[in-house]
């Protein structure tokens, strides 16, 4: 809402949710600004349990290797704690059983390492070492209810809040506000009272289910592997399961289905759709497992991208980040990834000298930071729609490109199944380490080429 007569705090940076997206631009913004205020609607505990704010925290969260780089360069030594809190450390190609487009992908030492744990405890060690910086305070329990803005709108000066226990509101003033609010963000509502149009949105309706539970784990459930994955044959194949080991000694084991396929929270439902999977593997441990909570289930209906960066006018001291600007559908594992790599671009822009040298002005921060972020969504992004398309009742851009790359990327599965090179560097592009376009080069597309000629005889081979 507009307040005539707005101001700003010089240099107090407020930034509105604290889950991934807010703590990590949080820990940025405590680089740039005197004083950073995170405003959270949940009650923070100090036990890693999921929260209400939070749902999606009940399922498996792939932390992407491209995601774990730049939190190491944010948090150094977070990777040391997570292991020694009992996260497990998975080489992407050996340690994983991993079973796509009908056959198991090649397994062999690649020093690519990725590390699993449940979502609420990495979000509890980033928090604890955003809240551990000197210039980072944390309402919790207070709900922000709207920005404030000079009585022309050009510029938003704080936010509305209320608290969760009074129910009194209070205003409380920045020179820069981040939305970290996630996908069921207001801004687009927010900046219409402020007499902004709304953002163009690209929608894909990919219509994902979860459910999930928590099983004690036993070296041996896996045969040696640490995690398992079982992926669907798109079109006819919509389920998967995997599961992921988690902290505490147990197993994460989450079922899926797109396209509306979506696994049931009854028990009975529950293992019936894992048998249904394409193979048995996953209700082999279901079979065997000692369950340590109940199942519960989350729906997606659709991936959200708000292009802000193409909008012609834009309140200064105003930014939006992670799922509030980009929700993606959370089969591919992006979301935390992406909101560390937003988390460097504001960083970058921060930084970032003008003319003569000379720091930008803060009032044109707003379209360098969306033209810069546009670009650090747009791959991940488009890997994630060019997959979800391959469902025909899926809504989504339809291209030639797209036609040709799912169809070279079908051969180059199959060649996952045998050849390392291959397999290697299609685990660097899904973990947003290397361009998609880097599967299309030679000599490694001429490997795919020549390899899908063999495909066929490795297929069902089990490692
Ligand atoms: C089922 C599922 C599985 C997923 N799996 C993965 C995965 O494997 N890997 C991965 O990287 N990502 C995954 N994601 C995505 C990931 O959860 C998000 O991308 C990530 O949490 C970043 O989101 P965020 O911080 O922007 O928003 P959120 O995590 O949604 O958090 C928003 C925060 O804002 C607070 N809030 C909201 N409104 C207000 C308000 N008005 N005032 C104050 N506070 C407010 C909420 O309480 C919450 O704390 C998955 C998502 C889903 C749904």
């Amino acid at each position: 809402m507009g307040i005539p007569g707005g101001r700003a705090e010089a240099s107090h940076a407020i930034v509105i949710g604290a889950s991934i997206a807010g703590l990590l631009a949080a820990r940025v913004l405590s680089d740039h600004f005197a004083k950073v205020t995170l405003i959270e609607r949940d009650r923070l505990s100090a036990s890693w349990e999921p929260r209400k704010g939070v749902p999606q925290g009940c399922h498996i969260h792939a932390l992407l290797a491209r995601g774990e780089q730049v939190l190491s360069r944010l948090f150094p030594g977070l990777t040391a704690d997570l292991l020694a809190g009992g996260a497990v450390p998975v080489d992407l190609a050996n340690d994983i059983r991993w079973y796509q487009f009908g056959s198991f992908k090649v397994r062999f030492p690649s020093s690519l390492v990725g590390l699993c744990q449940s979502r609420p405890f990495l979000e509890g060690h980033i928090r604890h070492r955003v809240l551990s910086l000197k210039n980072v305070g944390c309402r919790s329990e207070a709900e922000v209810l709207g920005v404030l803005a000079t009585s022309d709108g050009r510029r938003v000066t704080g936010v509305r809040v209320r608290d969760r226990h009074s129910a009194g509101e209070t205003c409380l003033y920045g020179s820069l506000v981040v939305d970290a609010t996630g996908r069921g963000s207001a801004s687009p509502k927010w900046l219409q009272r402020l007499a902004y149009p709304r953002p163009r949105e690209s929608v894909i309706a990919a219509k994902v289910g979860y459910a999930s539970r928590t099983y004690r784990r036993r070296i041996e459930d896996l045969n040696g592997a640490k995690l398992l994955v079982v992926l669907p044959t798109p079109p006819h194949e919509t389920r998967m399961g995997a599961v992921v080991p988690i902290e505490g000694d147990r197993w994460m084991i989450s079922l899926g289905g797109v396209a509306g396929d979506h696994p049931p929270k009854d028990e009975p439902g529950f293992l019936a759709f894992a048998r249904s999977l394409p193979i048995a593997d996953v209700a082999d441990v279901l079979r065997r497992a000692e369950p340590l909570s109940a199942i519960t289930v989350h729906k997606f209906p659709w991936s959200v991208r708000r292009h802000y960066e193409d909008m012609e006018r834009f309140p200064e001291g105003y930014l939006i980040v992670g799922d509030a600007l980009c929700s993606f559908n959370p089969v591919y594992g992006q979301g935390m990834t992406v909101s560390a790599l937003e988390a460097e671009a504001l960083d970058c822009c921060l930084r970032e000298k003008g003319p003569g040298l000379r720091p930008y002005s803060r009032s044109d921060l707003g379209p360098r930071f969306f033209r810069k972020v546009s670009s650090v969504v747009d791959l991940p992004w488009r890997l994630a729609a060019s997959a979800d398309v391959r469902y025909p009742n899926v809504d989504g851009p339809r291209t030639w490109s797209t036609a040709i790359f799912n169809w070279y990327l079908t051969k180059l599965h199959g060649v996952t199944a045998h050849d390392p090179a291959v397999h290697r560097q299609f685990i660097k592009v899904i973990n947003l380490m290397d361009p998609p376009v880097s599967l299309l080069l030679p000599p490694l597309s001429l490997r795919v080429l020549q390899g899908s000629l063999v495909h066929r005889e490795s297929q069902h081979r089990r490692p």
